[in-house]
């Protein structure tokens, strides 16, 4: 494995905690469930997408580039991320965001914008081309000397931060759990992945029943859990959430953790894992587009 580097400009990469949730419904299933509260790791620039910017901070200081340019939503924690870390760390961000430019900013983009990010809105034609339409060509050329990151930090320096997560974690777990938008953490999870600890995928897009590049060896992907879709919740979904917060005082979104969690609970309540089972769920952060409706 390549080596670990701990540090940016300065400044040391936190490690986040490993929490134990006592609920009923693990005890009576005999199961011990923890989560690792990567949703802390820095209250700004949370949860995974702080492991898959790391590296690709990194690399963007070795190649002498002056800034960060990525792709997003109108809700993207990515974005949000990115623009974060370029008011930490002093260095300008340009967001090229999909669909013509609202009326009136999603919180998100307000506050990318806030932090500083250069927002450029693109047709979502042009979006789906990427570099290769002429419209993003014209955005980038004004943003000459910088690095270029793939929508939601999905990139080789964004799987290598994730596979560090493996090195946080005790070697006596069976089970490690996490939500999937573009499959970057899992993939990063499944290249430093001990083979004992079965992966278990929660995608939160419809019909992503398979990450293409992973196999069911490498991991498990529980596909009925997107609830519609990405950005799609339901009242369901939303009073699944309430109910677990005030049970646990373990804040969830309705993106992503929610989801998942309400997977978790569902396959528990199914008896998918056997008693004696030590499970690891992943909190992925994206609490700043946790929904006022919860
Ligand atoms: C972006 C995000 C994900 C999905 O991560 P991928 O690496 O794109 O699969 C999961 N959870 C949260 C909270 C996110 O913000």
């Amino acid at each position: 494995m390549q080596n670990q580097l701990n540090t940016f400009r300065g400044y040391t990469f936190p490690v986040s905690p490993l929490q134990k949730l006592k609920l009923p419904i693990f005890t009576n299933a005999g199961i011990e469930l923890f989560v690792k509260r990567d949703d802390l790791l820095d209250p700004l620039i949370s949860g995974n997408k702080w492991r898959k910017l790391k590296y690709n901070l990194i690399e963007m200081d070795q190649l002498g580039k002056k800034g960060i340019a990525t792709f997003g939503g109108a809700f993207s924690n990515h974005l949000h991320a990115v623009a974060a870390a370029g008011q930490r760390f002093d260095f300008p961000t340009v967001g090229i965001v999909r669909g013509e430019m609202p009326i009136e900013l999603s919180p998100t983009l307000k506050q990318c914008k806030e932090m500083g990010m250069n927002l450029y809105f693109v047709s979502r034609a042009a979006y789906r081309l990427k570099e290769e339409s002429d419209e993003v060509q014209q955005v980038l050329t004004s943003c000459n000397d910088f690095f270029l990151v793939a929508e939601g930090g999905a990139n080789e320096w964004g799987e290598r931060g994730c596979s560090e997560i493996w090195r946080e974690i005790e070697p006596s777990i069976d089970y490690l759990c996490v939500a999937c938008g573009t499959g970057t953490t899992l993939k990063g999870l499944v290249k430093g992945s001990r083979s004992h600890v079965q992966l278990v995928g929660f995608p939160v897009l419809k019909g992503m029943d398979e990450c293409p590049p992973l196999t069911d060896q490498d991991c498990k992907l529980m596909a009925d859990y997107h609830f519609g879709g990405y950005a799609k919740h339901t009242t369901q979904l939303l009073n699944f959430i309430r109910d677990f917060e005030e049970k646990t005082r373990l804040p969830l979104e309705q993106v992503y953790t929610g989801k998942m969690m309400f997977g978790i609970c569902d396959l528990v309540s199914k008896d998918y894992f056997p008693k004696g089972s030590k499970i690891v769920v992943l909190h992925t952060g994206g609490l700043q587009g946790r929904s006022p409706l919860i």
